[in-house]
């Protein structure tokens, strides 16, 4: 006999699988060249994920006709909606210039300095394909300047797919570097830090853990790798492919912490393939091909002309730092008004301005240990019931705003959110 929640679960997945046929035929199709049908495992879930037709502003519409609020935001790099009009404009004139040159676009170096503009501590920076190969990179960078071996990351951590820290024993593609994996907020970070001592090339963190279910890391936590990594002469990354968004100037600037090197991704290309990475001058200087010791950085598509074109577009069109703080204003009210929903129930809103993840677990969620103690089948119903609702999170309770959510579309989803926890009161309690 199945559970109650099991039974919930299982029902859910077969009023999924009657109301998406043409989703789950594209599904079948692509069985047959695609390991599960699928190129990116993060879109993976049973009984098989949604085929996506069209997005318009922060709509989205599948293979069957059903239309979606779109509150998963492309897990961050949506953030301008799926038709911005400035961001259109210039990749359209871009293609219409041609797209490989085999050189430098105009835009590369603009691109650039609105990007330094708006994050100061990258004074030089290097562009990649993705967040992944920007943390690649910066890792590299560490190791080659320090002469070191180790890097420090943190548990429930995500960099990239060779990159990748979760919590528990899951099977990992991970590059081989040196890892020594510390808790997130660990009270006891300066004598882990310590222990590693002389061998520590780098400290790699996500200044809020974004996979990891929106944990935001201390102000002081992140002051003490800052003060003792410069002690033991290690690098401090911040990778804030996701974090950027969070204040005008990043993360960084709203905790006041200058990391050695930042990595960027997803949003900042403007809905493109994009990642940079980027840092203190004498550091990236040694990416600088007119020096003897110069380290090499080659990658046919690192300034390929569409990721410059929208990219350059959207740091000095919509990408305002008035339009960043309201858009996390936005997100400050919606968990606000979220956690009055929740209030009672074992259920957490963790997050800041405009990310958040909701976690079906009733302890408090302040590192990724605690987010993996959620239980895996209730957030799998909450995906559910608020796609019968008519709007998307991510599957593992991750909503990431985009530039076109507005009030209403905020207040829908609470009242969504109100509905399920009413008719799911049951099982929650
Ligand atoms: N770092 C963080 C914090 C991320 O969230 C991600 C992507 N989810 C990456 C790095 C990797 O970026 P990409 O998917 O562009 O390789």
């Amino acid at each position: 006999m199945p559970s109650p929640v099991e039974a919930a679960v299982r029902d859910a997945r077969d009023r999924y699988a009657a109301a998406n046929p043409a989703s789950r035929a594209r599904h079948e199709e692509a069985l047959a060249t695609l390991p599960g049908g699928n190129t990116r495992t993060v879109l993976f879930h049973q009984p098989f994920p949604l085929g996506i037709v069209r997005g318009e502003g922060c709509r989205i519409w599948d293979a069957d006709g059903h239309e979606y609020l779109d509150l998963l935001g492309e897990y961050t790099a949506g953030l301008f909606g799926h038709s911005d009009p400035v961001i259109r404009a210039a990749v359209v004139a871009a293609l219409d210039n041609g797209v490989t040159l085999s050189g430098h676009p105009m835009t590369e170096a603009r691109f650039a300095a609105a990007i330094a503009r708006r994050f100061p501590s990258l004074e030089l920076l290097r562009f990649t394909n993705s967040g992944t190969e920007a943390n690649l990179m910066a890792l590299a960078l560490a190791t080659a300047v320090t002469g070191r071996r180790t890097v420090l990351v943190f548990e429930g951590a995500y960099h990239g797919g060779v990159l990748s820290f979760p919590v528990g024993n899951v099977p990992a593609t991970n590059v081989p570097h040196r890892f020594v994996v510390a808790g997130y907020n660990s009270p006891d970070i300066a004598a882990v830090l310590e222990a590693v001592g002389d061998d520590l090339a780098a400290v790699l963190i996500e200044p809020m853990l974004g996979a990891g279910g929106c944990v935001p890391a201390t102000p002081e936590f992140l002051a003490t790798l800052r003060t003792e990594t410069g002690r033991l002469g290690a690098l401090l990354i911040f990778d804030e492919v996701m974090t950027s968004r969070l204040a005008p100037g990043g993360r960084q600037a709203a905790v006041g912490i200058r990391p050695d090197l930042t990595t960027l991704g997803k949003y900042v290309g403007g809905g493109m393939s994009f990642g940079a990475f980027g840092g203190r001058r004498e550091l990236m200087e040694r990416f600088d091909p007119r020096r003897p010791d110069a380290l090499p950085h080659s990658g046919t598509y690192n300034n390929n002309v569409l990721t410059m074109a929208a990219g350059l577009a959207a740091m000095t069109g919509p990408f305002t730092p008035e339009a960043v703080e309201a858009l996390n204003a936005r997100g400050d009210r919606l968990r606000t008004d979220l956690a009055a929903v929740l209030a009672g129930l074992p259920v957490q809103v963790t997050g800041l301005g405009s990310l958040l993840t909701v976690h079906f677990t009733a302890r408090p969620v302040r590192t990724g240990a605690d987010a993996a103690r959620a239980d895996p089948r209730l957030t799998e119903l909450f995906f559910f019931d608020l796609l019968e609702r008519g709007i998307q999170v991510a599957r593992r309770g991750m909503v990431a705003l985009s530039l076109p959510v507005g009030d209403a579309d905020c207040a829908r989803f609470v009242d969504a959110v109100a509905d399920v926890v009413r008719s799911r009161r049951a099982l929650l309690t």
